[in-house]
């Protein structure tokens, strides 16, 4: 690190848990982020500022007016952009150094594969259940942690997949694919905007742990925030030894 790293990061190289070689981690490693909306944000906003070395920053929508109540990386002058290049110019303009890679398309075959392969930590801030399989699979292939946030309502839950470990749990085993409670959206159903952010900044904090080897990640606890009530709950979260993504080849 030259003397302007070692200032702008002095506030995590102070805490004793991360220091000067949690942050060279931190610099040196690679972030997929799948999704830059309501959590792709936040997230993005947290891993750059903290000095992730390169974020991949993956969507194919543009930014539309009625996204800008909660989706902070986009303004007025980007109504109508990629949401990703929004999204680096936002990013570029707080850490230069952060080098944000956008891909404005659907991950989704190859290069899903490829980018989950290229990535220390997966954050799925997507929005449907085909995608959340895809990334899943991908993650559990090339053994990576996923980051796995959602937010709909008043209602965001928040979980580590530690992929890394064949023990762990993965997205399959807690919502198994053809299962899937209807699709809702926020188009339709409507979510409360500091929720997106509570939920995205967790995503971050978690991500962040994980890629500097710090603490003790959510693995095995779902998370599940009432933001009405502000009242939280933890469930634990065990492996289905029949899941077919994760259980059966593996074990
Ligand atoms: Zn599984």
């Amino acid at each position: 690190m030259d003397d302007q790293q070692l200032l702008r990061y002095s506030r995590h190289i102070l805490l004793p848990q991360l220091g000067v070689e949690g942050q060279e981690r931190l610099l040196k490693s690679q972030a997929l982020i799948v999704g830059a909306g309501g959590l792709g944000c936040p997230a993005a906003l947290y891993l750059a500022n903290a000095g992730v070395g390169r974020l991949v920053l993956c969507d194919a929508d543009t930014v539309d007016l009625t996204n800008l109540q909660r989706q902070i990386l986009h303004h007025m002058g980007t109504v109508g952009w990629p949401k990703v290049e929004s999204g680096r110019e936002a990013l570029a303009r707080i850490n230069p150094q952060c080098r944000v890679e956008p891909l404005n398309r659907r991950l989704e075959g190859k290069l899903l594969d490829d980018q989950v392969a290229a990535a220390d930590v997966v954050l799925d801030c997507s929005d449907n259940f085909s995608t959340r399989h895809a990334i899943n699979r991908a993650c559990v292939r090339h053994r990576k942690p996923l980051v796995s946030g959602a937010a709909i309502r008043f209602d965001g839950q928040v979980t580590v997949f530690d992929l890394r470990e064949p023990k762990n749990a993965c997205y399959h085993c807690l919502f198994p694919e053809g299962q899937d409670v209807e699709e809702v959206r926020c188009a339709v159903m409507g979510v409360f905007a500091p929720l997106t952010g509570i939920i995205g900044t967790v995503q971050a904090a978690e991500a962040l742990k994980l890629l500097a080897g710090c603490g003790e990640s959510l693995n095995g606890r779902l998370l599940l925030l009432d933001s009405l009530a502000m009242e939280w709950r933890s469930i634990r979260l065990a492996k289905d030894p029949d899941c077919p993504v994760c259980g059966g080849s593996r074990s």
